[in-house]
């Protein structure tokens, strides 16, 4: 068993908001990029394009569609490591491997004394860790912890690539035991959550949630909603309506 530390400094994590998140898949495609291009975590991704695809990502994007009465609506859900309080995946740990950092609250994979056991990814309660199928070791979201220390990136590289690429200004990087910082007072005025809060894992991220549309969407008349349309422009129709 693995000890936490009695507590952190600083909170570093990431807030996400749920209203404005498009699904883009933009930051998982960049935290792949960072994490498979740099030294601290190469990502394995085995027979790409064959039929047996397997690799190993540390930020991926579920879409729910969700229903309020007559209003639906797709929402799209990053989930990465939570970098948890009382982290389960630490205290899971037989040896040592797993760690939060005393400093900035930071949870993550000493590779060199990871046996591959998987007891991390078992305790897990969100599924964020995967099992690298070319290592043999666990990988997990570090918080991009190689940018955002670095003294070789211009300042304001100096974010979570997923930060740094999202579109939509969905995703948000600070210190969530300052009252102060951006994120802490972005989580007060939007009523940000903790995810699953029941599993008392004490999630460092937070997650904005979708704001309450005011008037849900009109009724369509059959004509409006592209019925009899066929072929391409029954195609375009949904495509648009999708986008819209
Ligand atoms: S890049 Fe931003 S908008 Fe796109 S999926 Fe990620 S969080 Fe959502
Ligand atoms: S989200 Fe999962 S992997 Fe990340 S700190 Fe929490 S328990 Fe550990
Ligand atoms: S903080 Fe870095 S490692 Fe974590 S999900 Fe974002 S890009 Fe990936």
């Amino acid at each position: 068993m693995t000890g936490l530390p009695e507590g952190t400094g600083k909170k570093l994590g990431l807030v996400i908001d749920l209203d404005t998140c498009v699904g883009c898949h933009a930051c998982a495609v960049n935290c792949k990029e960072w994490n498979t291009g740099g030294d601290l975590v190469p990502l394995a991704d085995a027979d790409p394009y064959g039929t047996a695809v397997s690799g190993a990502w540390l930020n991926r994007i579920h879409s729910f569609e969700c229903r309020q009465g007559e209003d639906t609506r797709l929402v799209h859900f990053p989930k990465s490591c939570l970098h948890c309080d009382d982290a389960p995946c630490v205290t899971v740990c037989p040896t040592g491997a797993s760690l939060k950092r005393a400093e900035d609250g930071i949870v993550l994979v000493d590779e060199d004394r990871c046996m591959g056991c998987g007891l991390c990814a078992w305790a897990c309660p969100y599924g964020a860790r995967e099992m690298d199928p070319a290592a043999g070791v666990m990988k997990k979201c570090t918080l991009c912890v190689d940018r955002i220390y670095s003294e070789d990136l211009p300042e304001e590289d100096r974010i979570p690539a997923c930060v740094r690429t999202c579109p939509a200004n969905a995703r948000h990087f600070g210190d969530l035991a300052d009252p102060d910082s951006d994120v802490s007072r972005l989580v007060a005025e939007r009523g940000g959550i903790d995810l699953m809060a029941e599993m008392g894992t004490k999630p460092v991220n937070k997650y904005l949630p979708p704001r309450r549309r005011e008037t849900p969407p009109p009724v369509r008349a059959p004509a409006e909603t592209g019925e009899g349309l066929t072929g391409f422009w029954k195609w375009l129709d949904g495509a648009l309506e999708k986008l819209g």
